[in-house]
């Protein structure tokens, strides 16, 4: 196949963190294209249209706390959209805002199939052609790649990935397997539209606290689960080990043998795989999670980065925004020093980067617990 193009870096995704970490590489003048299959901001769009952000928007940037939606130390989702909890569009359009205002450079319907690397170029290959780059950052999320094997007849189950609106797809009753913050929002807004709810919950996420955000519910899903008039069943300790199609019902089975039976199709909730799935040849792995080195880089492929909520140390799993834009300008960093840019603008941007709390080097510092 005809090479494409040639580029120092290929950002693979215009989600928030393809976008996020492309406007250091602008700032730091870096030569760049960020592949992207969809459109920007695709995986928000395809939220569910009730659905909200759970982290909340405020604007304090100025005051050297940036809002905790904000994909650069400058924007402000809260200042750009006028609200605390966006939904999935209202992010998106603040993505294609920044994505505007910066003037980055994406190439929109391209497709990332297969990525390999030979004599030290990563050859990228795509529906639209072949693409070649020194440097690779991985951004290309999870939302797209839900996991639809977690049990037995899963594929029975509608995906939380597949529902477009929770009021289409109303009914008397409902089961949702899995509780944390996707099983939680789809118990809430279909008890929202009527639909009483069966919730099963392998653990017992309601009970459990730490203040680690990534490993406890969020306080806006706490308060809306105390709502007035949602009427749910919540059943802890309840792990799906099968769900069967029987006589025209639905029948849920746990690891404990009870079963819980519906009328309708059950939604699993229980997560996503992720878009690693295509490049994992290029990661060493452990526990499900890649291994990187200090600035976020694969272990086995040089000049390969990650970036985004699949991003983790130790304990410390990157997967809200406000976590992982602290590693954008660590990336961005390391690539300008190997291509050699002029150090003066590396230390300009990257210490507006410190200055905003858009910087977190020290990884011991993320497994501490909150005084009271
Ligand atoms: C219901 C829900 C609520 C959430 N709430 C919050 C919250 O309140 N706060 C928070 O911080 N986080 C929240 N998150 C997590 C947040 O959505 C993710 O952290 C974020 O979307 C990850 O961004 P990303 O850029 O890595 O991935 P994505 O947003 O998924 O972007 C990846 C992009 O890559 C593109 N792509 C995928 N595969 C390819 C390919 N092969 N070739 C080319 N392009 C490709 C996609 O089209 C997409 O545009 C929530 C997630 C969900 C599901």
């Amino acid at each position: 196949m005809k090479v494409v193009k040639t580029i120092d870096v290929i950002v693979v995704g215009a989600g928030s963190a393809g976008i996020g970490v492309a406007v250091v590489l602008k700032r730091m003048g870096i030569n760049f294209q960020i592949l992207e299959k969809e459109e920007i901001g695709a995986s928000f769009k395809k939220w569910p249209e009730e659905t909200q952000f759970i982290s909340p928007s405020f604007t304090g940037n100025f005051f050297k706390m940036p809002d905790l939606n904000a994909i650069t130390p400058e924007t402000s989702p809260a200042f750009n959209l006028l609200t605390e909890h966006p939904t999935g569009e209202e992010y998106q359009e603040y993505l294609e805002t920044v994505s505007e205002f910066y003037k980055l450079d994406i190439n929109t319907g391209v497709t990332v199939e297969t990525v390999h690397k030979k004599k030290g170029t990563f050859i990228v290959m795509t529906n639209k052609g072949e693409y070649h780059s020194q440097f690779l950052i991985w951004a290309a999320g999870e939302y797209q790649y839900p996991d639809r094997r977690a049990f037995k007849g899963s594929e029975l189950c509608m995906h939380y990935s597949d529902i477009s609106s929770f009021e289409e797809i109303k009914t008397d009753e409902r089961i949702v397997i899995g509780a944390y913050e996707s099983g939680c929002d789809a118990a809430i807004n279909l008890c929202r539209e009527g639909t009483s709810v069966t919730l099963l919950d392998r653990s017992n996420s309601f009970e459990l606290v730490n203040s680690d955000s990534s490993y406890s519910l969020s306080p806006f899903t706490r308060d809306r689960l105390i709502e007035e008039d949602l009427n749910f069943e919540y059943k802890p300790e309840s792990g799906v080990k099968e769900v069967r199609f029987d006589k025209g019902k639905y029948v849920a089975e746990t690891v404990s043998n009870k079963q819980f039976i519906s009328s309708h199709k059950p939604i699993n909730c229980t997560g996503f795989t992720s878009s690693l799935s295509l490049i994992e040849s290029l990661f060493e792995t452990h526990e499900g999670y890649p291994i990187l080195n200090n600035f976020d880089e694969s272990t086995k492929t040089k000049n390969l980065f990650l970036v985004g909520p699949q991003v983790k140390h130790g304990n410390a799993l990157f997967c809200f925004i406000y976590k992982y834009r602290q590693r954008f300008s660590i990336v961005a960093n390391r690539i300008a020093v190997r291509n050699k840019i002029d150090n003066s603008i590396i230390k300009r941007v990257v210490q507006d980067y410190k200055d905003a709390n858009f910087y977190l080097k020290d990884l011991a510092c993320c497994d501490g617990e909150c005084v009271c």
